[in-house]
């Protein structure tokens, strides 16, 4: 058993004196390359971390729900009445709440549980431990009710949860990550048409490894920025007569057609970032998975000097982990701060990882956190 789904487990039998009827995981996620592509319909292609949230969870017998989280250590409790109006939990229960909101809304006949929660995502962090409470919740309350929720439906009601019961505007490429990966694989999701693929990644078998450094940078005006890049984003294609930025097939016609350069730059960045998406798939599916490299570098470039997304914490990560021999390296996440992914091989880890903490040190810059991220399984019960 592993750490977390102990402490979930004993977490479950101290709050509720009980022993729970299983155990149920959701991984957080990276991205690796796609980004600030999905909201324009375009490509992004992230993978599960081993990093997962754990739930140990048992029915009740009317349809109540209270739940535990090892993270503040208290247990809330909620009625369908509560789960039936958005809003009305909220702090970190919400997302267990609206779940709940969302299945019922399906028309689901979601069973009362005690569910208890324990997480080695980091929260806060960009490493989507959200969605991993969400899938882990979901996965649960479908396997404790036998519930008819197919697989590929699954994603979309914790999208919900998420957007509709928290009030928090997300894509749906965490769920879809949590609850869809498959070990070894990265997955290629189309945001217009909700597609997915599996790709082969198992970065291991060739001898590489992925390096997540969570930079610890403090997010700096995130949700601001966030909503003007995506308005411009919306009037640059509105201006090109097109549905979204991922319908522009002549990026040079479409540049010349843009009135100011920030514009220009703001819509390279996505129609340049949806072809690397493409690219980077197309090499790993030829089991090129060094030569990704290149496009992860040029996609943080892109981030950088045309979306204007990044700070310097995050460059300086990406420029050391290149010094250092990283075959690519880019910032993951929406921006602002966050964590930055290197392609690197698997014993220069380490090497790189030391190379980022000393360049932070000189900086003056928090010590950043770092680990190995290997492409792992989805949501599923464990035990
Ligand atoms: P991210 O998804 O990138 O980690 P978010 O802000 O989207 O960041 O989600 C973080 C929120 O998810 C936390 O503030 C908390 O409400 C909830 N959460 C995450 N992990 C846990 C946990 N172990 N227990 C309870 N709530 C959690
Ligand atoms: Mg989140």
């Amino acid at each position: 058993m592993s750490d977390v789904t102990a402490r979930a487990a004993a977490g479950f039998s101290s709050a509720f004196g009980a022993e729970p009827a299983g155990l149920w995981a959701a991984p957080g996620r990276v991205n690796l390359i796609g980004e600030h592509t999905d909201y324009n319909d375009g490509f992004v292609l992230p993978f599960a971390l081993p990093h997962r949230i754990v739930v140990a969870a048992a029915s009740l017998p009317t349809p109540r729900w209270r739940v535990w989280s090892e993270q503040s250590d208290e247990t809330i409790e909620f009625d369908a009445a509560q789960a039936d109006e958005p809003g009305k939990i909220d702090g970190w229960a919400g997302y267990v709440a609206g779940v709940v909101w969302a299945l019922r809304a399906k028309g689901h006949d979601v069973p009362g549980a005690s569910l208890a929660v324990a997480s080695d995502v980091p929260a806060g962090a960009g490493l989507s431990s959200s969605a991993a409470l969400e899938s882990a919740v979901l996965t649960a309350l479908a396997d404790l009710g036998d519930l008819a929720v197919p697989v590929e439906e699954r994603p979309a009601l914790a999208q919900r949860a998420e957007n509709d019961y928290v009030g928090m505007p997300c894509g749906i490429m965490d769920q879809s990550a949590s609850i869809r990966a498959e070990a070894g694989h990265a997955l290629f999701l189309d945001c217009r048409t909700l597609a997915i693929e599996q790709i082969p990644f198992d970065v291991a078998s060739f001898g590489l490894a992925v390096l997540v450094v969570d930079t610890r940078a403090p997010h700096r005006h995130a949700g601001g920025e966030y909503a003007s890049r995506r308005r411009a984003c919306e009037e640059a294609a509105a201006l090109l007569g097109v549905p979204a930025l991922r319908d522009v097939a002549d990026l040079d016609a479409a540049l010349a057609a843009l009135p100011d350069d920030v514009m220009r730059r703001r819509v390279r960045h996505v129609v340049t970032e949806n072809q690397r998406v493409l690219e980077t798939v197309a090499l790993l599916r030829a089991g090129e998975v060094r030569e990704i490299g290149p496009l992860l570098t040029a996609s943080h470039a892109s981030m950088r000097d045309d979306f204007e997304i990044t700070v310097p914490e995050v460059d300086l990560a990406v420029s050391t982990a290149l010094a250092a021999g990283a075959y690519g390296a880019r910032m993951t996440g929406g921006g602002f701060g966050g964590c930055v992914l290197a392609l690197v091989d698997a014993d220069s880890i380490e090497p790189v990882a030391a190379a980022v903490a000393a360049a932070y040190a000189g900086a003056g810059f928090t010590a950043p956190v770092w680990f190995a991220a290997r492409p792992s399984a989805g949501a599923g019960r464990i035990e």
